[in-house]
């Protein structure tokens, strides 16, 4: 999940979302244009407009908490976070491992909820101070709203489907009943797939009944929680299957490589049309220098590529495109969704040993998956 950085908590990346700033327009303006005028009509316009900008900097912040909450305790059981992402209806905390059993998933799952419960009692008292003074009527407003939201958040997450927090709870009460993540997982997920299809229903029956608004809304969160039950359940069972599994098992040995003083025009000619690789290690005295591959070519304007080499448009190696043969394959394959790049190159100390692409990990994960059945 793509997102722009913003800064750093507890160690930790915060990213957003693109979703999130057309999220944070829509927020501020339907408060500004239609909740805070229709509860507080005595205040100006531009109090509406103050109100609403930033009733949508807290929801931001609300759901900040309520991730931060959830890695924080997830490094205090002994999982890295690595980022959070924030996007359309909340965040995702990208942990470095699933919780290896079921009591840790239990803790890390329900202090989320928690935490925005626990706002929410927070902000409802400060609004009931506030309301004892007339002049304070934005605050008050401000913080009823934000009472509001959070209880919402924690809410919305304890529904039972998995991957949300209820999801997750019910995942770990499984789990320690059953001894298998695999089955519990299976069970969360189809219970958040039920739970989805529900609200889509609820949603439907609003629409019919002249609710347009509120249930289109349910229909769009439906449909969210069905996919994200399937893509969980689905990605466990890739890790499942993966586990233990090495770049060494999966990589291919011979490996046509380029050199950086290669012409444009002749890489062209004497591999893309030749060969049916996408992507090529450049290589420099045995050592590798980067890779190529078929877009950065196709950036190159078509009269330019006489003049530039390979050196010119390679992507120079770095951390993130090396990869190692004993790396694990589903660690190396998060790290091909992440960078695009569907071709590695295999390095031990700095020689090329080898290739592995996408493709050689999907084959080891069927093969595997075929045989546990
Ligand atoms: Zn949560």
């Amino acid at each position: 999940m793509k997102g722009f950085k913003l800064f750093r908590v507890l160690g930790i990346q915060i990213s957003a979302n693109y979703t999130w700033f057309i999220i944070f327009g829509l927020v501020a303006w339907s408060l500004a244009g239609g909740y805070f005028p229709s509860r507080y009509p005595d205040l100006t316009r531009s109090a509406h407009w103050v109100m609403g900008f930033l009733g949508a900097v807290l929801l931001f912040l609300s759901v900040l908490a309520h991730e931060v909450t959830h890695s924080y305790v997830a490094q205090r059981e002994g999982i890295e976070v690595k980022e959070i992402t924030l996007f359309i209806f909340g965040g995702v905390s990208q942990l470095e491992k699933e919780p290896e059993d079921p009591r840790k998933e239990f803790k890390v799952a329900i202090v989320g909820p928690l935490s925005s419960f626990a706002l929410a009692i927070f902000f409802w008292i400060v609004s009931r101070i506030t309301a004892q003074a007339p002049n304070l009527l934005l605050v008050t407003g401000l913080m009823g709203y934000l009472a509001f939201l959070n209880l919402s958040l924690g809410v919305f997450n304890l529904i039972p489907g998995f991957p949300l927090d209820g999801g997750r709870v019910l995942r770990a009460i499984f789990w320690s009943k059953t001894g298998s993540l695999r089955r519990a997982t299976q069970v969360a997920s189809e219970t958040g797939k039920w739970v989805g299809t529900g609200i889509i229903l609820l949603g439907l029956v609003s629409i019919l009944t002249g609710n347009l608004i509120g249930g289109f809304w349910f229909v769009i969160i439906g449909m969210f929680l069905r996919t994200a039950a399937e893509g969980g359940y689905q990605q466990t069972v890739t890790k499942g299957a993966l586990e233990g599994v090495k770049v060494r098992d999966g990589m291919s040995q011979a490996v046509l490589s380029v050199a950086p003083s290669l012409r444009i025009d002749r890489l062209v000619e004497d591999f893309y049309l030749t060969h049916k690789h996408i992507t090529y290690p450049v290589l420099e005295d045995d050592r590798v220098l980067g890779i190529i591959t078929l877009k950065d070519v196709k950036d190159v304007p078509r009269e330019k590529w006489a003049e530039k080499t390979v050196r010119d448009v390679m992507k120079p190696l770095r951390e993130e495109i090396l990869v190692r043969p004993e790396d694990g394959a589903m660690e190396v394959l998060q790290r091909m969704v992440r960078t695009g790049e569907g071709r590695l190159p295999v390095v031990e100390g700095e020689k090329l040993i080898g290739i592995i692409t996408r493709r050689d990990i999907m084959n080891l994960l069927e093969i595997r998956a075929d045989l546990r059945q």
